[in-house]
């Protein structure tokens, strides 16, 4: 009994032993050269909220989907409970987001983002497809009295008032509008945009849209996610920020990564973020982003919070990256925003990338 014992422990220290010498062997260092500290007073400009209508917020979400188990996970990483949202309204989420940027070392603005419902080639609600729906009046209202937190607007390019809705986003201080086309049914090469298109040039509003495929929800339509479709939008001159630098799926047997990063040398006006990079299913493209220079001055910062907060996000998936100091450093750190920050600028990502959306958005 007693020699088995000896001998399990002893195989479990030689384990180690191998992998730390594995380690020592392999290990690279961070992705891009890391030159300087985080920088302070940053943007976040990918951030979700979320609500099903407590309060009379007007937020929706499916019945399949509040009837299922990621329902409560995901108010879980939004640091609240169902009970929670019931007695004090969807607005809970913003002001747990507020308190958050309130300690936050290096964050201090944040783009809250509306989700449009879908609606259907003739301008109608299509009601059975709403997974989720995050109205602009509730995020446009509610981001007023909350300090740090900015308006991403959410309009539809089939609705019927789509250009009075994005005048009315601007109006109350839209920064831009998101897109996430695979869920909502938007198809951005539809020439019956170029409208749409035109006024949110006049209306100086950028479009944040999400790029490659999509799986968070049940229904998804990938074939919208392709960056190509982009080029109607490019042409009538929007200012784009690709999500996610489209880094996941492929079309035409080529990654939408890669087809999207050929556009950037023909649009200027063509931008990426950060955003969901260090996530296990995305993180191996990071290398490629943080270094691919038709990038420069094209990539900035975001979160995609509050998917920072899941395990899929942790500085233990980068042991070849990072040291044994650093991943501690990382984890131990609390705070959803500047774990994400710590962990990003640990890895490479530089200061410039940090920075720029302060000065896209004009905030
Ligand atoms: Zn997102």
């Amino acid at each position: 009994m007693k020699s088995g014992r000896v001998f399990g422990l002893s195989a479990f220290f030689g384990v180690i032993i191998i992998l730390m010498a594995i380690r020592v062997i392999f290990f690279k260092g961070p992705m891009a050269p890391v030159t300087s500290l985080p920088p302070r007073n940053l943007v976040d400009m990918h951030c979700h909220t979320a609500g099903f209508g407590a309060g009379g917020s007007g937020a929706r979400v499916s019945e399949s989907l509040r009837n299922s188990w990621k329902f409560g996970l995901y108010l879980k990483i939004f640091g609240t409970s169902k009970a929670e949202v019931e007695e004090k309204g969807d607005g809970i989420v913003m002001d747990v987001i507020v308190r958050s940027i309130n300690e936050s070392e290096f964050v201090d603005d944040v783009v809250i983002l509306a989700m449009d419902a879908p609606y259907d080639t003739a301008g109608e609600l299509d009601e059975k497809a709403i997974e989720v729906f995050v109205p602009n009046r509730f995020v446009g209202e509610e981001v007023k009295s909350r300090k740090g937190l900015h308006f991403g607007a959410s309009v539809h390019p089939n609705r019927k008032d789509a250009l009075e809705e994005l005048e009315w986003s601007k109006k109350n201080g839209a920064v831009f509008v998101k897109w996430l086309p695979n869920i909502q049914g938007i198809d951005p090469s539809d020439e019956r945009y170029r409208g749409y298109y035109l006024k949110m040039v006049e209306l100086d509003l950028p479009l944040l849209t999400h790029v490659g495929d999509e799986d968070s929800f049940s229904k998804t339509d990938n074939a919208l996610g392709d960056p190509k479709l982009l080029k109607l939008a490019l042409e009538c001159g929007v200012r784009i920020i690709a999500a996610h630098v489209a880094s996941s799926g492929e079309r035409e047997g080529v990654e939408n990564i890669e087809r999207l990063l050929e556009m950037m040398p023909e649009f200027p006006n063509l931008f990426a973020d950060l955003s969901t990079l260090t996530q296990a299913n995305r993180c191996k493209y990071f290398p490629q982003v943080l270094n691919d220079e038709r990038l420069t001055g094209r990539l900035m910062y975001g979160t995609d919070y509050p998917l920072t907060n899941t395990l899929m996000v942790t500085a233990l998936q980068f042991p070849l990256r990072l040291t044994c100091r650093q991943m501690w450093n990382i984890v131990r750190t609390k705070n959803s925003w500047d774990r994400d920050v710590k962990l990003k600028a640990a890895l490479g990502c530089s200061a410039e990338v940090f920075e720029l959306s302060r000065g896209f958005l004009k905030l």
